[in-house]
Parts: C-alpha cells; structure tokens; sequence
C-alpha cells in the first residue's frame, strides 16, 4: 500500500514490519509472539537500513518497546549512532516520546506454554524455534531499503544478541550496491558468515545474479557450517528471491502488477 501511493522503501518496510510486530497467530517471532530466553522473557532486536543514504538504525535486546522496527528507525534519523541496546535503547526510546510497555506484552499464551514444557523437559536445548521476520522493497524512485525484526532464537541466554540487528550478517541493503538483503535462522552462522552483505558483494562484484549469489550463501557457505536458516534478497530491476536450507520460510511478494504471491516450501515465487 507504501509503495503503490508513491512512499518511500524504508516507510513501506517499517510499516509491513510493525504489522509482523503486532501479529498475535504464533507464525511470527517478533514483537507479540516473540520467543523466549531462558529466563521466560522477551529480548527483541531489529534493524532498519535505507539504501540511498546507507544510513541505518538498529536496537537490541529491547524488552519494552512495542516497535523495535520503529525505534532502529530513530536510532537512524535522530541520532549520530547505528545501534543501540537494552537500557539506553529504551531510555532514548523515552526520551523520544515511546511510552515503554510491560515484557508480558510480548509473551503470548503459545509461546508461554512452549517455555513451561521446555522447563519441564530439564531445558534442553535439543531443538530450538525461529521465525524472524524481515522486509525488502523497491520504491518508485529506484531505492531499496530492508528491515529485520525479531525475538531472536527461543531460549537464548539473556542479553544474547543475534543477526537480525547486525548490518551485514542479518540485514544490509545498498542501492550503489544493487541489492537489500533480509535473513532468518540460527543467527550464529550468519554473523560469522556476514552473509547478507556477502550477497550484496557478489553481486555488486562478482557480477552475479541475485538468483547466484543467495544460492551460494545459502547452500554452500551456510551449509559448510551446518548452519539453518534463508534469506529474502531483491534487487534494483524489482527482482525477488527466497532461498534457504531449512524446511519451509513463509514469504511474500507484490511487484508492480499489485498481485500478491505467497509461499511455503520451495516453490519460486515472482
Ligand atoms: N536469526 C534470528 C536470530 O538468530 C532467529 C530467527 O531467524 O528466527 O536471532
């Protein structure tokens, strides 16, 4: 809707964001629904990148800001700084206005049961849950931006900060580059990879096509370190791709036909 009125990228992608963000169906891990420490509670990180400027904002391990999206987005506008965490994050968040809401906000009754039952299975930390969510979009004047909000991994330690905030590994867009990168999985790998600027250098200077360049990241630098996890990277001609190495990541997409296509498994959406 952003995009079709004429708006810019980095609007159109804080606003599909702040709707993941408020999103209560369990699908998504970020804002309502995030996932949980091992503690019981909700750290929320996110970022936010405008590839004109290639400014960007970015928060972690926030536990009582309805909209980190929204306020990596002032981080961006109204500060010097790229990124800031916990207590400082959400004492600027004040200063700003951003009335802090209580950790329960986040927790929804789904994801308190799954804590309780992990608790109740001595912690181990067999099997872990994810579901970042993450934004791309070209805007009328040819500029990208990208954006990546999340709970992170469930049953993190407290203060454990993973890719989604970190430019580069979990986000990273640049229109000088041609392309804006957003990734969702054990974030781990992917800081140590820095995969989502990786794409944006093979393309820039491998000359590779979106299509190339996450393929590589994805099933081979990904899959060397068995790590888990996809990216949504679209380019400056409007072109779209989703790969990953993990069962299924749930995506979308509208071009400038308005058509929405959605996706489960590994089918190739436009
Ligand atoms: N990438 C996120 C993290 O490691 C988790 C996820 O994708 O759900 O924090």
């Amino acid at each position: 809707m952003v995009l079709k009125e004429g708006g810019s990228s980095i609007d159109a992608v804080e606003a599909a964001l702040r709707a993941f963000e408020e999103d209560t169906s369990g699908m998504f891990d970020a804002g309502r629904g995030a996932m949980v420490d091992t503690e019981g509670v909700a750290q929320l990180d996110a970022a936010i990148m405008d590839g004109r400027t290639l400014k960007a904002g970015s928060v972690a391990a926030v536990e009582h800001i309805a909209h980190p999206i929204s306020l990596a987005r002032l981080v961006m506008e109204r500060t010097t700084h790229v990124m800031l965490v916990g207590g400082g994050a959400e004492k600027f968040a004040e200063d700003q206005g951003i009335k802090l809401v209580p950790n329960s906000t986040f927790i929804t009754p789904e994801r308190r049961k799954k804590y309780e039952q992990w608790k109740a299975q001595h912690e181990e930390q067999g099997s872990h849950h994810l579901g970042t969510t993450g934004a791309v979009a070209l805007d009328l004047h040819g500029n990208l931006a990208a954006g990546t909000t999340t709970g992170g991994t469930s049953w993190k330690l407290p203060g454990r900060v993973g890719d989604s905030p970190i430019l580069g590994a979990g986000t990273y867009e640049s229109n000088n580059l041609g392309c804006a990168v957003s990734s969702s999985g054990t974030g781990e790998y992917f800081m140590r990879d820095t995969i989502a600027v990786d794409i944006c250098h093979r393309i820039a200077y491998l000359h590779q096509t979106i299509d190339q360049a996450a393929d590589f990241v994805i099933h081979t630098e990904l899959k060397d370190q068995h790590g888990d996890g996809g990216v949504i990277v679209l380019d400056q001609t409007g072109h779209f791709v989703a790969r990953f190495n993990t069962k299924a990541i749930w995506r979308g997409s509208i071009g400038p036909d308005g058509i929405p296509h959605v996706a489960l498994f590994h089918e190739r959406i436009a």
